[in-house]
């Protein structure tokens, strides 16, 4: 069995800076947190619980801080309120929000000082979302076309000469702002668009695209519960032509698409080596402990077949 990596697959730049922060602050005494879990990866979020660091929710109430313990902020970043109420119960913060995440909460914040009502486009519960949403006082954040067209409208009835901008969350699909930005200019012809969609989203997808051209069969390494894992099974099932479960195997007319959260998952159809050249990619939150134990059985269960 040849088995084929994408060309960019697993951790983006900003989880990667991420997860090393929390090692190298759990690498010392100190007790070590996490601003609700780091990363949406069952295996990775285990491997910290090993390493001592511990979750904190956002929304619990925070314990008083012991001697020097340390909280890590997630790639997706807090609100300010969050950042504040951490500090004043004694812990150290160690900032891992991603650099491009941070570049949007400061835009956010400087428009909104400015007077600039800031929409928000994505999901109105993720992470990032909630904490940009933070530093835009007012800010409306709108999921859907629809919805843009709708909280336009409501705030031009309002205030009709309102000046207007619109930010990503980082991680949306390029055609889906579009279609947001399309709805808003219908209400607000001059809104200020900004591209804050990082290109680690974008890069792993079309990847994955050339991939499935490449092999027989895709396997898709991540958290069920990673949304950016999703999306990889959902390009690849467009790909591959795929009819049924994504997750179900290799039922369906194409080539079949898996989602694997570990090595234990792997169907047996690609154990007993079914498939000639396999494709593997995996989500932004994916370690690479993971990718690399997957690729290690597709290739021994080939030898073996
Ligand atoms: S997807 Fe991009 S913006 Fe989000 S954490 Fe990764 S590198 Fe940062």
């Amino acid at each position: 069995m040849n088995v084929i990596r994408a060309s960019a697959l697993g951790y983006c730049a900003g989880v990667r800076r991420a997860v090393d922060i929390a090692l190298r602050e759990a690498a010392a005494p100190q007790k070590v947190y996490t601003a609700g879990p780091l990363i949406h990866n069952p295996v990775a979020l285990e491997t910290l619980k090993m390493r001592g660091i511990e979750i904190l929710e956002e929304d619990a109430d925070a314990p008083r801080a012991a001697q020097g313990a340390v909280v890590v902020i997630r790639a997706h970043g807090v609100t300010p309120r969050t950042d504040s109420r951490l500090r004043d119960r004694g812990f150290r913060i160690a900032d891992a929000s991603c650099p491009k995440v941070k570049r949007s909460q400061t835009l956010a914040r400087k428009l909104s000082e400015a007077g600039v009502r800031v929409f928000l486009a994505g999901e109105k519960r993720h992470a990032e979302i909630v904490g940009i949403q933070g530093y835009a006082s007012g800010g409306i954040v709108v999921e859907s076309a629809h919805d843009a067209l709708e909280g336009a409208r409501i705030l031009f009835a309002e205030y009709p000469a309102a000046e207007t901008a619109v930010i990503a969350q980082t991680t949306l699909a390029a055609e889906d702002y579009a279609a947001i930005c399309g709805a808003l200019q219908m209400v607000f012809p001059r809104i200020t668009i900004y591209n804050t969609i990082c290109s680690a989203t974008r890069e792993r997808q079309n990847a994955l695209r050339a991939l499935c051209e490449k092999v027989d069969a895709i396997i898709i390494a991540g958290g069920r519960n990673s949304a950016n894992t999703q999306r990889l099974v959902a390009v690849a099932r467009a790909a591959c032509s795929m009819s049924g479960e994504a997750t179900g195997g290799a039922a369906g007319a194409g080539k079949p698409v898996v989602l694997v959260e570990n090595a234990r998952e792997m169907p047996e159809a690609f154990l007993r080596g079914a498939y000639a050249a396999v494709g593997l990619s995996a989500g932004a939150s994916t370690p690479d402990e993971v990718i690399d134990e997957i690729e290690r059985t597709l290739l021994s269960s080939g030898d073996a077949g």
